[in-house]
């Protein structure tokens, strides 16, 4: 095995937090067309760094093949529009945007957040690597210009006077194949007075909930604040505030400035996060350890559920086609033996394959059809969501069940 450097700090990668063996690339959802071929499936280890305690993946494919045509809308999952709703006009209350400022977001998807700063007036501009969800945001009336965000991308807004008053990224910092580039992009393509706001999926919860299924090849790093203060020093930026937010199942918000700019005093969130991340042992290394044995608990709780039903001739579909469910899937080598078909909202993934598992993705109507004795909802972190917006499952006495942290009906 060749050794591998951490991506942030470049120290050797030695030390295992989990290993969920060989699995296919989570968004490759397969063309029917395809369905004979095999999926081709790669390594999907989690390590931790011993320096710079950065949890990680390493790369398997060049970013082009995950993000030519990103099958993820941010558009669909209702809850998370509102969220984007209520950060807008935060950020625009809070920083005071007026229609003299620069917003600019990093991976702005389908224009699911930068729609209500144009909405507001505010002078907006969003980069986005795929082209097919670019097009979605571009038709919204939004700004969008097509390419991958780091030190070149930032020194080109730069140049054409769109340094950032507001410079958003939210849930893409785990996606970046070069962490530094992209930060040090980060740092130059903020006025000195600039905003970063930065959500991420925070690793706290990731440990605390086994949430392993939210690894996968497309999702290089799992930070927690400590990890992310250290990569942001590097490239001159300092953080002055965090915030928690319940979304992906407990995230950060974290607000950074230029360490050369404004001089914006430490918020209380700050002392906060960082103090449970010490009393959880995220600065010493050993509190990563055992995360392994959790997982093949979860692993071992959801295959014994699937069985019994299946012994008990009761049926069993999965709800949300999203690349959590194909790690979870995938790792516990769950098919169409186990969970008939996934149905999922999005058009896009309708009428495929998941990859690994190969369960068939229909659309939500076709359990008023089978009517399902389990309906397996996939994106845990939306299922109240879902449970309200599939309530007519009860009618023939349906019931939902999650299978994170451990597997339990929950209505
Ligand atoms: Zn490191």
């Amino acid at each position: 095995m060749t050794s591998l450097a951490c991506r942030s700090c470049a120290a050797p990668l030695t030390r295992s937090f989990v290993d969920l063996g060989r699995t296919p690339l989570a968004n490759s959802y397969v063309p029917p067309h395809a369905a004979a071929m095999p999926d081709p499936t790669f390594p999907l280890h989690a390590r931790v760094c011993d320096a710079c305690l950065l949890v990680q993946v390493e790369a398997v494919t060049p970013p082009e093949t995950i993000f030519g045509e990103y099958a993820y809308f941010s558009s669909y999952s209702s809850s998370w529009v509102a969220h984007a709703r209520r950060f807008a006009e935060m950020a625009a209350r809070r920083f005071g945007l007026t229609s003299a400022s620069q917003v600019v977001e990093v991976a702005s998807n389908d224009g699911y957040l930068l729609r209500h700063f144009v909405a507001a007036g505010i002078p907006s501009l969003g980069i986005e690597p795929a082209a097919n969800v670019a097009e979605a945001a571009r038709a919204l009336g939004i700004p969008v210009e097509v390419r991958f965000f780091g030190r070149a991308a930032a020194d080109d807004l730069v140049a054409s006077g769109r340094a950032a008053d507001l410079l958003v990224a939210n849930n893409v910092l785990a996606h970046v194949p070069d962490l530094n580039d992209f930060v040090a992009g980060l740092a130059r393509a903020l006025k000195p007075a600039g905003v970063l706001s930065v959500e991420f999926p925070h690793l706290l919860n990731l440990i605390r909930e086994v949430q392993f299924d939210t690894i996968y090849h497309e999702h290089y790093c799992y930070f927690s604040l400590l990890a992310v203060e250290a990569v942001f020093e590097r490239h001159g930026l300092r953080v002055f505030d965090v915030e928690t937010l319940p979304t992906h199942g407990g995230s950060l918000r974290v607000l950074a400035c230029r360490i050369d700019g404004a001089k914006r005093p430490a918020e209380p969130g700050l002392a906060a996060v960082r103090a449970a991340e010490r009393a959880a042992g995220l600065d010493r290394v050993e509190a990563y350890s055992g995360f392994q044995a959790k997982v093949d608990a979860v692993r071992r709780s959801l295959l014994a559920f699937l069985h019994q039903a299946r012994a008990e001739g009761r049926s069993v579909i999965a709800y949300g086609a999203a690349a959590k469910g194909n790690t979870l899937l995938n790792h516990c080598g769950i098919g169409t033996d186990l969970i008939d078909y996934v149905v999922d909202l999005n058009p896009h993934k309708q009428g495929r394959l998941l990859p690994g598992s190969r369960l068939p993705v229909h659309a939500p109507d076709r359990i008023a059809i089978t009517r399902p004795d389990y309906v397996l909802i996939l994106p845990w972190n939306i299922a109240d969501e879902i449970v309200a917006s599939m309530a007519h499952v009860r009618d023939w006495g349906g019931r939902f069940v999650v299978a994170i942290p451990s597997t339990r009906v929950i209505g």
